[in-house]
């Protein structure tokens, strides 16, 4: 079965999806992988490394996207990507199948069987194969230092000659898995941790990692299937709101990260609650790409207003795309051994991470909310 790994052609992706040591244990079981020249260049990983762990270097594109059995990538495709599959072929990768769903319906078109990573469920069978929490554990790590950098104070307490420096102030919005690699890294740091999330489940979790948990009653479910949280009712949202406010009002920074699967993102930071922030502040938006959970967040842009620094990344996993990409590499590759056996694909659509990933098969879109989304 030949493998294909290609350049990625987004301005802000340095990740690539098979690092060399993946390649080598693919090669070892019997796959042939074909790598795009220069696809792991802006993750350090040169055409001789691939070359080494037993792949083909491929300098023209075709060979690589039309050429292959299955073809691994890391970020959704662009429409002229689409048009360079080979009709009847697989792809894996990153699809973003609920915001770009007519990318999807022209894979069923192509007759591609398409696995979108974003569908693999949160279930710790499927724990080894799930880039949605390695990547979001970079971006989570990743914005806490992001906030340093821009804080004009110490993160730790320092006692010093010059001095008593108290620690710094966090509060983490949204304890998922990006969340709590944002508390435990804001806590090696040696901040002092608050954390507030919806779903109560996670009290224990933000404690366990030395942070305080700050609870809001809310008198209705948070928790939809598969453990996401729920889009929550306007009196909700308002009540969190007000429980929230002054636990922004007292932090140094706010990293926020609160998502609601297929929705725009919930505003939790208003206007309101910036201006009331002490100069010099800082907050990190990593829900910035999903509409954002802050007023004043602008994807991809750092604005400062009234002494407030609000940064909106983009792409947070990808500045450090060594070992994001060899964590994706991992994911990315389980999932292709588990949907093969003998060289061949063997798709068994009962199976949950099968058929709960798979978006297109036989030219058809395979996923119940991706056609919704569609209308
Ligand atoms: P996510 O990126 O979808 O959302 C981030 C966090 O924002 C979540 O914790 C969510 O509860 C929170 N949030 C949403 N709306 C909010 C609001 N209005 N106010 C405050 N917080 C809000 O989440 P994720 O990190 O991808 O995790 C999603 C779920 O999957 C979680 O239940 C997580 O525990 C679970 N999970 C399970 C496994 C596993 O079992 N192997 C692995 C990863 C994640």
């Amino acid at each position: 079965m030949k493998i294909g790994v290609v350049k990625e052609r987004e301005v802000a992706e340095r990740r690539v999806a098979l690092n060399p040591d993946t390649v080598a244990k693919l090669v070892k079981q019997g796959y042939v992988v074909l790598v795009e020249a220069g696809a792991g260049e802006l993750s350090f990983y040169s055409d001789v490394d691939y070359q080494a762990a037993g792949a083909e270097i491929k300098t023209e594109l075709e060979e690589v996207w039309g050429g292959v059995d299955v073809l691994l990538k890391v970020a959704p495709l662009r429409e002229r990507e689409i048009d360079w599959l080979r009709p009847g072929s697989t792809l894996i990768s990153f699809l973003s199948p609920l915001s770009q769903p007519e990318h999807i319906q022209r894979l069923a078109e192509k007759n591609i069987t398409a696995f979108a990573l974003e569908l693999i469920p949160r279930s710790s069978r499927a724990q080894v194969m799930d880039a949605l929490s390695s990547q979001a554990g970079v971006a989570g790590y990743q914005a806490v230092l992001v906030a340093a950098a821009a804080l004009p104070k110490f993160f730790p307490m320092l006692t010093t000659a010059a001095g008593t420096i108290p620690p710094a102030k966090v509060f983490i919005i949204g304890a998922g898995v990006a969340g709590l690699q944002a508390i435990a890294t804001a806590r090696r740091l040696g901040a002092i941790v608050e954390a507030f999330d919806i779903r109560p489940a996670v009290k224990e979790e933000v404690q366990s990692l030395g942070a305080k948990f700050v609870e809001v009653a809310l008198e209705e479910d948070t928790v939809a299937a598969g453990g996401y949280a729920k889009e929550v009712s306007v009196a909700a949202k308002q009540k969190t709101q007000e429980a929230i406010a002054a636990h922004v009002q007292t932090a140094d920074v706010v990293i926020t990260t609160a998502q609601v699967p297929g929705r725009t993102a919930p505003l939790l930071v208003t206007e309101e609650m910036l201006l009331a922030m002490k100069p010099g502040s800082v907050v990190v938006d990593l829900a910035a790409e999903q509409g954002g959970n802050c007023a004043w967040t602008e994807a991809g842009r750092e604005i400062v207003r009234n002494g407030i620094t609000v940064i909106g990344p983009i792409n947070l996993p990808s500045s450090l795309s060594i070992q994001a990409s060899q964590m994706y590499a991992k994911n990315i590759s389980t999932l292709l051994t588990y949907l093969t056996k003998d060289g061949e694909l063997n798709l068994d659509f009962s199976d949950d991470i099968i058929g709960g990933a798979c978006v297109t098969h036989g030219g058809e879109i395979r996923n119940e909310r991706v056609k919704q989304a569609l209308h």
